[in-house]
């Protein structure tokens, strides 16, 4: 549902993770040590052998749980896995997972294979011996796997602020700035649109939830001009984008206000029907101000011509509104 980079814990460095695992050790053996009775051999068996126990369990356990919160590449929301694949370098990350995975089962079997030598011990001395040339070896697999656990923590920073989607029927707003996109969007959702970081734009995502169960979301910055200008980071936010839009409305200002021509906001809305393979409904703007009949007339032809579904509106004086959003529904719909 929400963004899925959220739940990776936070990662802990080796040096952490030993400190952890030593705690946990030691308040296991103090109770130990009240409640085991027997000779000094004996009772050194059993708290040294529940150190190592512990200790490969605390860091084991740790990282598989590391691993269970961390996404998997493959199985990720395409839109997501776009995003991914432009901040952070899937193959390393997908090495990484893989690299705690070892770690994590090793460690197990360390634990295992010292917590029985520990247990057949002669002397006392030697329990203790014996659990800290366990202790060595479990740190040099944390300092082995310790670029993998920077790799994760790197990627966790990078992704736990990319944009919150629900995995709901979503309505991309598109249009070039100032055609009122987002005056739209707050008309056609309930509360103030969540504004979102989006990586490939300094501008945000804006995401609208409607009570009739739709997403609407507009990306100031990326469906706002011709996308043959994009560099190929750019790129990427559009065909992000193109996995999580359902349909498309695509607003044009005929007053021009805008500060873009009518051929200008054609050519565009051409592009994006060519880049993306869904219902787009063009809502025609701005129509309570007058004058404008013949940028009206280029508008009308171009879409008679591709065949495509218009409504004029007024975003601002409320104007066909409900229409659009029936509209909207019945597209929704299929
Ligand atoms: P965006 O950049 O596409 O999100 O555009 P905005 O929603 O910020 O609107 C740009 C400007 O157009 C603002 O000054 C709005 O007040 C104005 N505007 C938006 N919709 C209408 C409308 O239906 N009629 C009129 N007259 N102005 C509008």
């Amino acid at each position: 549902e929400a963004n899925p980079f959220r739940k990776i814990p936070t990662i802990l460095y080796p040096d952490e993770l030993m400190d952890k695992a030593y705690n946990r050790a030691e308040k296991v053996a103090g109770e130990l040590r009240k409640t085991t009775r027997g000779e000094s051999l004996y009772k050194s068996r059993i708290i040294e052998e529940h150190k190592v126990r512990t200790t490969a369990s605390v860091i084991g356990d740790y990282l598989a749980n590391v691993i269970a919160k961390t996404p998997s590449v493959d199985n990720l929301n395409p839109f997501y896995r776009e995003i991914l694949e432009i901040l952070i370098d899937t193959d390393e990350f997908k090495k990484s997972l893989g690299a705690l995975q070892w770690a994590s089962e090793f460690i197990k079997k360390l634990g295992n294979i010292y917590g029985r030598k520990i247990r057949e011990a002669r002397t006392a001395q030697q329990t203790s011996i014996i659990r800290k040339e366990f202790l060595g070896r479990v740190s040099s697999v944390l300092k082995q796997i310790y670029p993998n656990l920077a790799c994760i923590a790197v990627a966790r920073e990078k992704l736990k602020n990319i944009p919150t989607v629900k995995d709901i029927p979503t309505v991309v707003i598109a249009g070039y700035p100032n055609v009122g996109k987002s005056t739209l969007l707050k008309k056609l959702t309930n509360a103030e649109p969540e504004v979102n970081a989006y990586p490939f734009t300094t501008k945000g995502l804006n995401v609208g939830y409607s009570d009739y169960g739709i997403q609407f979301v507009d990306t100031p910055g990326v469906l706002d001009r011709p996308i043959y200008e994009r560099n190929d980071i750019e790129l990427h936010a559009v065909v992000a984008l193109n996995y999580l839009a359902d349909s498309i409305i695509y607003v044009i200002d005929p007053t021009e206000y805008c500060g873009y021509t009518v051929e200008e906001q054609l050519n565009l809305l051409n592009e994006i029907e060519k880049t993306f393979k869904v219902p787009i409904i063009v809502a025609i703007n701005k129509i309570d101000v007058e004058g404008y009949e013949k940028n009206l007339k280029k508008i009308e032809m171009f879409l008679t011509d591709k065949n495509m579904d218009a409504l004029k509106i007024s975003t601002e004086k409320n104007i066909n509104l409900d229409k659009l959003k029936r509209k909207i529904m019945e597209i929704m719909r299929g």
